[in-house]
């Protein structure tokens, strides 16, 4: 494998049941390194956990190989899914097959990066705010972010439990959803997981290779203008390029407004950043991970310990800390989940017309390597269109849309909950 692009963390090969003849026979996984493996070493791209070798594995990892892949390493990622970029990583970051002098998109950049470098089929990635999409429209390959509850998240590391999937990418639409029949459907060790086929009031079917079959005619897309505002002008102009494709196909597009997806940014990062500074309070030097050598009291051994999470950690765990703090909880917390609300029923609202919303998944094209690092504002903005889908717990697709000054751009299909089946359709018919 290419050590340049540095797409993997841990080489080490989980082979399937001998005589497995699912699906994914022979198919090669590239597993994002949040995703435990058992007696594979996990690192979440953190020095916190750079030793740390799960005794289980992800229900989504059992299933695969179940399924007849072979798991053939561990995937690059920013800090416990931090970023927009793999730069995060304290394992150094990922270059983009596309152009190794630009990153992969993130956080699940490592995963994108084995796919469109041909150094796995398929990749597990997962989505808080557009992790698995930003990087497979950055690298030029497909990713799909499932509806919140379709995929188990046991054995997942959380970084935001009520925002984040487990998603594939893959090269194709179709390679995608068969990965995604693979690892969809009821756990019983994960409360949240769904039966789609069995929801009142909805209509799903789980054969999600199947529905990826081009057939466009008749579908009604809109366009949400506040998803193109704003977004570079050579994106716009190939995602635009590529609707109109959709068009020539049979399908109509109609403009819709969704007024809330201005807020959608603020109120993620407020709720990530809570829900984080809580899930992360467990790596405290003692149960498991890195402890520091201390001399000194419980106090000091813990925030020595603490000194093993980067930067951007440190700042997500204060940020949600005081979010969450007495006297300011009503203030930001409560705040954004307001507008969480508003989100989702403006989501809501545009499925009694429409069939997908189509936009620009990422509104830039891949920043080049160190471009972001010292802007984290930034790079928190250039999540504007994917963090809208996780609030309102949506199912989405990011598909390459063609190419701008040479660099891949995605065009990303919203569908209503649990229906990844139109999503996936009219994924397939973008060429
Ligand atoms: N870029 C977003 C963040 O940093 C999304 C990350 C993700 O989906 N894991 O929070």
């Amino acid at each position: 494998m290419s050590a340049d692009l540095n797409a993997f963390i841990t080489e080490e090969r989980i082979e399937s049941d001998a005589d497995a003849t699912g699906p994914l026979a022979d198919a090669t996984v590239a597993v994002k390194d949040n995703i435990s493996t058992a007696g594979v070493t996990t690192t979440c791209g953190s020095e916190m956990l750079a030793d740390y070798v799960p005794p289980y594995s992800a229900t989504v990892v059992e299933r695969l190989t179940d399924a007849g892949a072979t798991i053939v390493g561990k995937a690059n990622m920013d800090e416990f899914g931090m970023g927009t970029t793999t730069e995060t990583s304290a394992f150094g970051p990922t270059r983009n097959p596309a152009d190794p002098e630009r990153v992969p998109g993130g956080s699940s950049g490592g995963s994108a990066a084995a796919v469109a470098a041909g150094e796995a089929d398929i990749a597990l990635g997962s989505d808080t705010g557009g992790s698995v999409r930003c990087p497979a429209a950055f690298c030029g390959v497909v990713g799909i972010k499932p509806t919140y509850g379709l995929v188990s998240r046991y054995g997942l590391i959380a970084y935001a439990n009520s925002l984040e999937q487990i998603g594939p990418i893959a090269g194709t639409v179709e390679e995608a959803a068969a990965a995604l029949s693979v690892i969809a459907g009821p756990d019983p060790n994960d409360g949240t997981t769904r039966d789609p086929t069995e929801i009142d009031g909805v209509d799903a079917g789980t054969d999600y290779a199947a529905a990826a079959d081009g057939d466009v005619d008749g579908l009604t897309v809109g366009i949400p203008t506040e998803l193109f505002d704003g977004a570079d002008e050579r994106v716009v102009e190939t995602v635009e390029a590529a609707i109109a494709d959709l068009q020539t196909q049979g399908a109509e597009t109609t403009e819709i407004s969704l007024p809330s997806v201005e807020h959608a940014v603020q109120a993620y990062y407020v709720i990530a950043m809570a829900e984080a500074s809580s899930n992360l309070a467990r790596f405290d030097g003692v149960r498991y991970g890195y402890r520091a050598e201390s001399d000194g009291n419980w106090n000091e051994a813990f925030a020595e310990t603490r000194e093993a999470f980067g930067s951007e950690v440190k700042r997500r765990i204060l940020l949600g800390t005081y979010a969450l703090s007495a006297g300011y909880h009503d203030k930001y917390y409560e705040k954004a989940q307001d507008a969480r609300a508003w989100v989702r029923q403006d989501f809501e609202d545009a499925f009694e017309a429409v069939d997908v919303i189509a936009s620009p998944t990422m509104p830039v094209l891949p920043f080049e390597l160190g471009e972001s690092l010292d802007d984290p504002l930034r790079m928190y903005l250039a999540d504007a269109n994917t963090t809208p889908v996780n609030l309102a717990n949506l199912p989405a697709i990011s598909v390459p849309a063609g190419e701008a000054d040479g660099l891949p751009v995605g065009l990303q299909l919203v569908g209503p909950k649990f229906d990844e089946e139109t999503v996936i359709r009219a994924a397939s018919a973008v060429e």
